[in-house]
């Protein structure tokens, strides 16, 4: 069972002068959406202390329709449901061979399965499939977990459960567990030179390394707290920082891709969407900008490649410098911003 518990809000801070204030553009769209009210509040300094005493953090936001999730529990507790509706689920069976038809055949080493319709959900690996392969960058995030240090979070008055995150375009994004760790993810701070999804998306020892030295500048109360694990994952990053949806001709296959990263959320109205397109429902869902969209398309390779490992590095140093109180340099800052003046909704603007 999942528990949705009457959620702590989320808490996004300014880690760095470069950061004040990055918020506003969220909190004005939602004003203007008439959305803000009992949902974001502006918070100063001092109301950021006073939920978490961090040395690095300045004045952010707080929002309140928030939730965090166990991910674990979370697939397992799906797993489950759709096993009391009947459905079989077999794990370790990679698709091999696909054919959008009709019916759509999908065959692994240990068998096949037809169907009239299918859905794709398959993230970052998604850039193996030539229908996709301009429209997705798989990039990686990484989590360290530390030992339980309840007594730790007291010190740095962080006992009230939210999630918190920065405003670095190299993400961090954290939260405590009920027995009192802290769960501290992360941006890969290497791009590497190519774009496929191979085994140093799941684990890195760098980014993982940087990610400890970061942990502790932000919560030096930690710095002799035990890491317990780390691990990593494949993000789909797309190049407007948008989920899309749509369908493959002859029209009995669909697909959810490019959450970038932040997919626990939308998973939820991208079932719905699914859902509704494999069962030919056409609604409200369906008919939203996301539906259909014809995703910017990245550059072919080797451009792509050069280029995402050229930007990336960037834009980690970048956020680093600034982390540190200094101006990135000329050519760094130039670099970073590549992205944003080509069109792409990624990295600073
Ligand atoms: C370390 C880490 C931390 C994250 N933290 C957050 C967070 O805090 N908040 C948030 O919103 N999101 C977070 N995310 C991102 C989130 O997990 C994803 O956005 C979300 O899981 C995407 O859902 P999906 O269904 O599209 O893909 P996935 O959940 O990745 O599912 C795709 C599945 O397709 C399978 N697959 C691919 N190709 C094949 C094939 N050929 N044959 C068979 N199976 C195949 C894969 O094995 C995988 O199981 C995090 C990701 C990682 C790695």
């Amino acid at each position: 069972m999942v528990r949705a518990t009457p959620a702590p809000p989320h808490l996004g801070v300014a880690t760095s002068a470069a950061q004040d204030g990055d918020w506003r553009s969220w909190v004005d769209a939602m004003e203007r959406l008439g959305l803000a009210s009992g949902r974001v509040r502006e918070l100063t300094a001092e109301d950021v202390r006073a939920i978490c005493r961090s040395p690095v953090f300045r004045a952010g936001i707080l929002l309140g329709l928030a939730a965090t999730v166990q991910p674990a529990r979370l697939a397992r507790s799906l797993r489950r449901a759709i096993l009391d509706q009947g459905v079989r689920v077999f794990e370790g069976s990679p698709v091999r061979r696909f054919r959008a038809g009709s019916p759509v055949e999908a065959r692994t080493p240990g068998g096949s399965v037809r169907a009239p319709r299918a859905v794709l959900g398959i993230n970052a690996w998604a850039r193996r499939w030539r229908q996709f392969r301009r429209t997705i960058l798989p990039r990686a995030t990484y989590i360290v977990l530390t030992a339980p240090a309840p007594e730790r979070l007291a010190e740095l008055g962080w006992t009230g459960g939210e999630g918190i995150y920065d405003f670095r375009a190299s993400l961090h994004y954290l939260r405590t567990t009920p027995d009192g760790r802290i769960a501290f993810g992360g941006a890969s701070s290497r791009a590497g030179l190519g774009t496929g999804v191979g085994a140093r998306l799941d684990y890195d020892a760098a980014s993982v390394e940087k990610l400890v030295g970061d942990l502790h500048r932000m919560f030096p109360p930690f710095a002799d707290v035990p890491i317990e694990a780390a691990w990593g994952g494949p993000i789909d990053v797309s190049a407007l920082h948008l989920p899309f949806f749509g369908t493959l001709p002859p029209g009995t296959v669909h697909y959810g891709l490019g959450f970038t990263g932040g997919g626990v959320g939308p998973c939820h109205l991208g079932g719905k969407i699914l859902s509704r397109l494999a069962l030919g429902i056409e609604d409200d869902v369906t008919r939203l900008p996301i539906v259909g969209l014809r995703p910017k398309r990245f550059p072919p390779e080797p451009v792509l490649s050069v280029g995402a490992y050229l930007t990336h590095e960037a834009i980690v140093r970048k956020d680093d410098a600034e982390d540190a109180g200094r101006r990135a340099g000329a050519l760094t800052t130039w670099l970073a911003r590549r992205p944003r003046r080509l069109g792409y909704r990624i990295g600073p603007g």
